[in-house]
């Protein structure tokens, strides 16, 4: 590393000011060679009150929330100065996430630093009121304005996999949308946020105690987090398991929660599509990243007839996607984030082994790499839709593929999952493919290839994928309240 992180991943950001964490320090590693990097600041309970106090007072006793252009404005020095450390992001990025230096110049850092531009503008030009006109009810003639505000202090609460774009799709609308913000990243990229907090301090305008960003190792911090009742709004992103905790802390005391959870996304190859290149688009998605996205499609269902010559191609890909060096330009599946993360994802393997699968690519840990938490692509076949690894979220490059027989069938398999966050269709025929795109139950589908990601595009699940849409104007719109305000005509 360059010697420039260590000074910015051992500090928090409360009220303006970079500080140390009250509960010392912890290891930052990097998941590719198992080498500590450095350092964190470590949040207690105290500093977490103290940062939840501080954008409290910032959202009660400044402007900031009615003071639309300056908000744009900070917003715009974010991104720029983001964009003018952007080589020291993408370093950290990679050493620290394990990410592809090749998706840093996409999803991974570029993309989300220029996502920015949609929330500043959107500060910017969004209709905060709208004029219902004049009503008269019990004999009062009364014009009726509704007026849309900040909701209030948000807390953040973000995982590792693309922590960059998760940080920055929650602050992004919600600074936009004139509220404050605490954010507590995952403990496993800490750095990534510390970064930002310094960027914050030393290249924006926003006000002190706008942004607070709380590093902890200790998953306790988030549930204080929920639970504060000075705190009006919980966005997060991660597991379905800890989203339905967060639902449950913040019912203490009936906050807003906005959900962005786990997925298990099918992709429907139809019998008129073009198998070949649908199987080999989706085995490659899957192992991107080494498979750490909640909105791949690691469900593969393909016709019957097509099943044996599917499975054969899905290996294929995935075997000649080596999991590699994320340093390395033509990396495209790096490790895993962690060891407890392998052992999940090797735990599944063993599992579907065990409920009779074939795991007929990958399975194991790529030879020649001893260090780092890396896993080969793997394909499992031969398990039906309700066995234990195309129920349950592996969270790893991973795909299972399934037959089907038939279009109803294959929706039927689709929606057979509590998940409900994306997915693909595949067909030659574009009505047909439209009625399979009805009748499945996800936040977001493509079809032949399409990309549904963009600023502008709401991104959330159905059932237990989440509540809420993040990005696009749906995004922004969740970090508002509504009031409406009646005077006499
Ligand atoms: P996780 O649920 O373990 O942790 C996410 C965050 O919640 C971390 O910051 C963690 O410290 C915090 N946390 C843990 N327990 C908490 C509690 N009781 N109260 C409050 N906060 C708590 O998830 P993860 O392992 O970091 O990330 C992987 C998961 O995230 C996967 O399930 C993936 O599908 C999901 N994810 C979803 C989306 C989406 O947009 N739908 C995007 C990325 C990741």
């Amino acid at each position: 590393m360059n010697g420039l992180v260590p000074s910015a991943g051992t500090s928090l950001l409360i009220g303006g000011k970079l500080v140390p964490g009250r509960a010392g320090v912890f290891a930052t590693v990097n998941p590719a060679t198992e080498e500590v990097l450095g350092h964190a600041a470590n949040a207690s309970p105290d500093d977490l009150a103290a940062a939840t106090i501080a954008a409290r007072t910032a959202f009660d006793e400044t402007e900031w929330s009615r003071d639309h252009e300056f908000r744009a404005h900070c917003i715009r020095q974010l991104r720029d100065a983001m964009r003018a450390h952007v080589e020291e992001l993408r370093e950290i990025t990679v050493a620290e996430v394990g990410a592809p230096v090749m998706l840093t110049s996409g999803p991974q850092l570029e993309g989300p630093i220029s996502d920015l531009d949609f929330a500043a503008d959107l500060a910017e030009t969004y209709g905060w009121t709208t004029d219902l006109g004049a009503a008269t009810q019990m004999g009062i003639a009364s014009r009726r304005v509704i007026r849309r505000e900040a909701v209030g202090v948000v807390g953040a609460i973000t995982p590792w996999n693309f922590p960059h774009q998760i940080n920055l799709a929650k602050l992004g609308p919600a600074l936009a949308a004139g509220n404050t913000v605490v954010l507590k990243p995952a403990p496993d990229t800490p750095w990534v946020a510390a970064v930002l907090g310094r960027l914050i301090t030393e290249h924006t305008d926003i006000p002190a105690g706008v942004v607070n960003i709380v590093t902890s190792d200790n998953h306790h911090i988030g549930a204080a987090l929920v639970e504060d009742p000075r705190v009006d709004m919980v966005t997060f992103t991660g597991s379905t398991r800890t989203g339905r905790s967060v639902m449950v802390g913040a019912a203490g005391n009936l906050k807003r929660t906005f959900l962005e959870l786990g997925g298990k996304s099918a992709a429907i190859v139809l019998d008129d599509a073009d198998i070949a290149a649908a199987v080999s688009y989706t085995a490659f998605s899957v192992a991107v990243h080494a498979g750490q996205g909640c909105a791949l499609t690691t469900r593969l269902l393909v016709p019957r007839a097509a099943y044996a010559d599917a499975v054969a191609a899905a290996a294929k890909t995935m075997t000649g996607m080596r999991a590699g060096d994320p340093t390395d330009a033509g990396t495209i599946c790096g490790p895993l984030i962690s060891e407890a993360q392998r052992d999940r994802v090797e735990r599944y393997i063993d599992i579907a082994r065990a409920e009779g699968g074939h795991v007929v690519a990958g399975g194991g840990r790529p030879e020649g790499r001893d260090r780092g938490y890396f896993i080969e692509p793997t394909v499992i076949a031969n398990v039906p839709n309700t066995a234990t690894v195309a129920q349950e979220e592996i969270f790893g490059p991973v795909l299972v593929v399934i037959p089907h027989d038939g279009d109803t069938d294959a929706v039927r398999i689709a929606n057979e999952s509590p998940y409900g966050l994306s997915g693909s269709v595949w067909g030659a025929d574009p009505e047909r493919v439209d009625r399979v795109v009805a009748r499945v139950r996800t936040g977001t589908l493509s079809v032949n290839g399409g990309l549904w990601y963009h600023a502008d595009a709401p991104f959330g699940g159905y059932k237990q994928s989440g509540i809420g849409r993040e990005m696009g104007v749906a995004g922004f719109e969740e970090y508002l309240e509504t009031k409406l305000v009646a005077t006499p005509a």
